[in-house]
């Protein structure tokens, strides 16, 4: 008996043994924040290894599963040591605490095949030692000043979250990684194509926000917590893959969530109300100017349009309009059904209110 399930075991396993001695020795992948990932791998096989390809994904929002791969350059032999390195200056960059799942596809001259299982690297800037909190879903890190430092950011940001649910009844869905950089020159060196400008940035599709914040501009950079953190959650909460959000909308909460309008942003919408020279809710749907003057307005506004709609007709009208994007609505189409107007006639009525 015992003899008969040996001689059954042999024969289920002889010919998968036989078939192939092709196998990964070793595999890597080393991180260069922000430029590059080196993916590397040893291989060896009876014999000569005629392909490698590496296969990968990329741990973010996406309503298609995209698994992109690269066909690896190498000399054809019986052991070969290869490599590929992802350019991400050809994507514009990825933010820290990417996590990326990759795997190895190769085949030999006698037809074998190899595929390693998925494995991950994440994307960290290793250039600086994090210390690291965690809260409600939200991880914050950052690498100088004291415990005190990091605990009153993430006050900061539990408190803009609590703002935010009160105005809106948005609350946090996925877990959000946020990176505080010791000041903005920092910052921009931790992006391939930074704008001079950029105080902070929030890459909606993996839940990450990146700050430079200094103990001398502490209100500012917990006030850009609250505009950079809304862009995440009213993200998470509309996320569909058929329609964004009019910027107006998207850019004004996140004003709102932010606490009073600061005056250079009041008195450009007093400028332009008084010269007549408003902008319409309808232009305001598009990307905002990039000319720093109108961008002021185009700011202001948005804030004050989103005002108008939260103190006049509360934050649950608020929240049905959020789910309502979340399905895929039009502009138009969204304010209809929860308000019974649209973009014309939110422009008129919300207009009206301002003297
Ligand atoms: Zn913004």
């Amino acid at each position: 008996m015992l003899m008969m399930v040996l001689c059954m075991t042999v024969l289920a396993f002889a010919p998968v043994q036989a078939a192939s001695n092709l196998k990964v020795l070793s595999s890597s992948a080393d991180v260069s924040f922000p430029q590059s990932i080196n993916f590397k791998v040893s291989a060896q096989s009876d014999a000569k290894i005629t392909e490698i390809r590496l296969q990968y994904t990329i741990n973010m929002v996406s309503f298609a599963q995209v698994v992109n791969e690269a066909f690896v350059d190498f000399q054809s032999s019986t052991n070969v040591n290869a490599q590929w390195k992802w350019d991400l200056t050809r994507i514009g960059g990825l933010p820290p605490g990417t996590v990326i799942n990759y795997r190895w596809v190769i085949k030999d001259a006698n037809g074998n095949n190899l595929t390693t299982p998925f494995t991950q690297v994440k994307f960290d800037d290793g250039r600086y030692t994090w210390k690291s909190i965690v809260q409600n879903k939200v991880t914050l890190y950052w690498y100088q000043g004291d415990q005190t430092f990091g605990q009153t950011l993430m006050q900061a940001t539990q408190d803009a979250l609590t703002r935010l649910a009160g105005s809106t009844g948005a609350t946090i869905k996925d877990p959000v990684r946020l990176y505080i950089y010791a000041n903005q020159n920092d910052l921009l060196g931790s992006m391939i194509f930074p704008q001079e400008w950029t105080g902070g940035v929030a890459f909606t599709s993996y839940g990450c926000i990146a700050i430079g914040i200094s103990a001398s501009n502490l209100d500012w950079g917990k006030s850009t917590i609250a505009h950079e953190l809304t862009h995440i959650i009213t993200a998470q909460v509309t996320a569909n893959p058929y329609n964004g959000l009019p910027t107006w909308l998207d850019e004004g909460l996140a004003m709102f969530n932010q606490g009073p309008l600061d005056s250079s942003f009041t008195a450009s919408l007093n400028q332009a109300i008084q010269s007549k020279s408003l902008i319409t809710v309808r232009t305001l749907s598009s990307p905002f100017s990039s000319d720093a003057n109108i961008s002021y307005l185009d700011y202001a506004e948005s804030y004050n349009i989103v005002s108008y709609l939260i103190n006049t007709y509360g934050k649950d009208k608020m929240a049905a309009l959020e789910a309502t994007f979340q399905q895929g609505a039009t502009y138009d189409g969204a304010l209809q059904k929860v308000y019974g107007f649209n973009m014309d006639g939110l422009n008129t009525k919300w207009q009206g209110t301002l003297k």
